[in-house]
């Protein structure tokens, strides 16, 4: 059975009446008056709407829907037009619609149209653009608090509803770059709490592009165990890296998945500045037989570090940034060998991996900024990871919507185009 076709200038005329005890007419008492009735309403106004525009094409020769059986679309009569209840969720609650029932005059098969008159499916009783709407509000907030604004409004939705809406929207959503952007991006990883797993135990991967403009959108992401492979997070991107003429991406993540393309794409590496005096910090920590935390000689290597990794930022002439990295590379090399005659071996050999993807951005004079907006981008993660349980495949669905909505300009409300190019979502109808 297809769907709907476009109706031009349909107006419905709907006209109600219902009744409602009221001990009084105070704000309060007709509110609460109003939001019992609502859904009351809103079912009349759905049926009546219905039932209208059935009698309306059963007058057409032309039926926007066809037979299941012989395909005849113009010969039918009416069976029923309150048949068997139907649920059907709504933004405002899950309601009962009654359902329409015609006959094929060719065949006599018997066939239900009020789900098709409405856009849905066969047996669907969420629409993909209230499941959407619902399963933002969950990511936004947690489900209870999502319920209780909810109610606020008069809307009687469960927070299980809530909550099967958010993992049925993040399942859809896949992210990928997007070729209008620019050929530049960060991938990183930040360890999350996922309540009931294990404290910290989980790693959030994410890939940002950077837009013209300054900003940020997402193009790809994963939550695996931590030192896990990076390779999902790069794979839905790869044909679109190819259409690069050369990418460049700040990480320090595992990025063997992009090996293949090394002959198409020019890939550059680079440590991520900002978690080199963090990762350090543990370094130390596992050197603490020879380096007494916050002790002079730890606090020297830090405030080397800060040093090093500190680029200032306006620099033009490439004579002055190779002098500037020349002497960032004389102090990295002092700093090594100062710490290997100490005998810190995990600060050395964490150094010294580091050392030769450390200046290629700022060799290249494209050392981005953009550190403190990926934190950002993590932090607005974890403002909704934080206060509910998950698995951590809910944790990544709630994740996907949630960036999507911030980054990547998903907008449920645009019930037409919800999903703005490069979020490729596997729309399941
Ligand atoms: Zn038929």
């Amino acid at each position: 059975m297809g769907l709907t076709p476009r109706e031009k200038d349909l107006t419905i005329t709907f006209d109600c009446q219902f009744k409602v005890k009221v001990p009084d007419v105070t704000l309060t008492t007709l509110l609460k008056a109003f939001t019992y009735l609502l859904p009351k309403i809103l079912v009349d106004f759905i049926q009546k709407a219905l039932i209208g525009y059935g009698e309306l094409v059963m007058a057409r020769k032309q039926k926007p829907f066809a037979c299941p059986k012989c395909g005849n679309a113009e010969r039918f009569t009416w069976k029923t037009r309150a048949g068997k209840p139907m649920e059907v969720l709504t933004t405002y609650a899950w309601i009962t619609l009654r359902q329409m029932q015609v006959q094929c005059s060719s065949c006599g098969t018997k066939t239900s149209i009020g789900r098709a008159l409405l856009g849905l499916e066969p047996y669907q009783r969420i629409a993909p653009e209230v499941r959407r709407k619902l399963g933002l509000l969950g990511t936004l907030t947690t489900f209870r608090v999502a319920e209780t604004f909810m109610k606020t409004f008069g809307a009687a939705i469960d927070k299980m509803t809530i909550w099967r809406a958010v993992q049925k929207t993040g399942e859809e959503i896949a992210f990928s770059l997007d070729p209008k952007g620019e050929a530049r991006g960060e991938a990183d990883g930040t360890g999350i709490g996922i309540k009931g797993i294990k404290k910290r135990g989980k790693e959030l991967k994410v890939l940002v592009q950077y837009m013209k403009g300054g900003t940020i959108r997402v193009a790809g992401i994963d939550i695996g165990s931590y030192n896990g492979n990076w390779n999902r997070l790069f794979k839905q991107s790869l044909e679109t890296l190819k259409e690069f003429k050369s990418f460049f991406l700040v990480t320090d993540g595992d990025t063997s998945i992009l090996d293949g393309l090394k002959e198409k794409v020019k890939v550059l590496y680079q440590r991520c500045l900002w978690h080199i005096p963090h990762q350090l910090k543990f370094a130390l920590w596992q050197d603490k037989a020879k380096v007494k935390r916050k002790s002079p000689e730890w606090l020297s290597v830090m405030g080397r570090i800060y040093e090093i990794v500190g680029i200032r930022s306006g620099i033009d002439s490439d004579e002055e940034i190779q002098a500037l990295v020349e002497v960032k590379k004389q102090s990295l090399d002092a700093l090594i060998a100062d710490c290997r005659a100490k005998e810190y071996k995990h600060v050395v050999s964490y150094l010294e991996n580091a050392k030769n993807d450390l200046f290629t951005g700022i060799t290249n004079k494209l050392q981005g900024k953009t550190t403190s907006r990926i934190e950002r981008l993590f932090r607005t993660v974890n403002m909704r990871i934080n206060v509910s349980k998950w698995t951590t495949k809910g944790a990544l669905n709630v994740t996907k919507v949630r960036l999507a909505f911030y980054y990547n300009g998903f907008d449920p409300e645009n019930s037409e185009n919800p999903y703005p190019e490069g979020l490729n979502p596997e729309v399941s109808t």
